[in-house]
């Protein structure tokens, strides 16, 4: 059997880890890395349209505040970290594309608590080319969600990389015919599995759960709320329950991989008419038009 990385990273594809920028399919990383061995790792993902990298800012803003979380130092200055994705996006000749980036504590042996002259922090970056035409076609079609209990840990505010119980969520979500699962705790929507989530109500006032430890604080649903404030429309920041979605007129989904996507069933009941709302598609254009998206 090929390998993952004979088979499927295309030639030509370099990755970034430590200072050297490697082969897609040759980079990697300590055997005892701490993010590899216990997990202490966060990362980002931005999106890389015409060449640009959509709300960089607020993302390396947001990597910066998980790193402090966890107690572990920059691996670069912005400015330099800034460079070194732009050289990793020149030398990948990608102009529409998903740049990932991962800092964990480093490599050390083994042990929960790490050595007194712990190592510098491993950065890896790494950049995919985008499905646009998935993506596409999700804008323009709706995506099903399946509800699943949330059952992470209690600082979900930190991107960290340990994702097992969302990659649990969003496999039994898929298992069941849906895109994203929607995490339920005491009979409320968190978020979705790689998501925030959204509903816009019958009296047409949108909904997003409110920033705690409970979420993740969404770059993109940062953003699509600047840009509904700015537009003057009703938003309100708080948890919606499970029976308040499934009878919400237009429900949506949004991430660095796609703003305002809709969500046309949950648990296979359609949400209002079962074809992607209004607001939704309004608030997708105020998000592409105020980041750049739109080029
Ligand atoms: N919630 C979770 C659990 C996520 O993993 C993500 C993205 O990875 C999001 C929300 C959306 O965040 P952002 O808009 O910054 O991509």
């Amino acid at each position: 059997m090929k390998k993952w990385s004979e088979s499927r990273a295309p030639a030509g594809r370099y990755a970034y880890v430590n200072g050297r920028y490697l082969r897609h399919g040759e980079a990697c990383v300590h055997v005892e890395d701490r993010g590899l061995q216990l997990g202490e790792a966060i990362y980002e993902v931005c999106n890389l349209r015409h060449g640009r990298l959509i709300d960089e800012e607020p993302h390396l803003d947001r990597m910066e505040r998980s790193l402090r979380e966890i107690a572990v130092a920059m691996p670069l200055s912005r400015a330099a970290l800034k460079s070194v994705m732009r050289e990793l996006i020149a030398r990948n000749r990608i102009k529409d594309g998903l740049l990932y980036i991962q800092v964990s504590r480093g490599a050390a042996k083994r042990d929960h608590v790490p050595p007194a002259n712990m190592g510098r922090p491993t950065l890896i970056i790494t950049l995919r080319p985008q499905d646009l035409a998935g993506l596409e076609k999700r804008m323009a079609q709706g995506v099903a969600v399946s509800t699943q209990p949330d059952i992470r840990w209690g600082r979900r505010d930190i991107k960290t990389t340990n994702l097992l119980p969302n990659v649990m969520a969003k496999v039994a979500a898929k298992k069941k015919g849906a895109f994203e699962a929607w995490l339920v705790e005491g009979g409320k929507i968190t978020e979705g599995s790689s998501t925030n989530a959204w509903i816009v109500t019958a009296d047409g006032e949108i909904v997003t759960r409110d920033l705690s430890s409970a979420i993740l604080a969404g770059v993109t649903r940062k953003l699509i709320l600047e840009a509904a404030a700015e537009a003057q429309m009703k938003v309100s920041e708080r948890a919606f329950t499970l029976e308040e979605a499934k009878s919400a007129r237009e429900a949506f989904i949004s991430s660095a991989t796609g703003a305002c996507v809709p969500v046309v069933t949950i648990d296979d009941a359609p949400v209002g008419d079962g074809r992607p709302g209004p607001l939704t598609r309004r608030l997708g254009t105020l998000y592409a038009r105020k980041t750049g998206l739109e080029g």
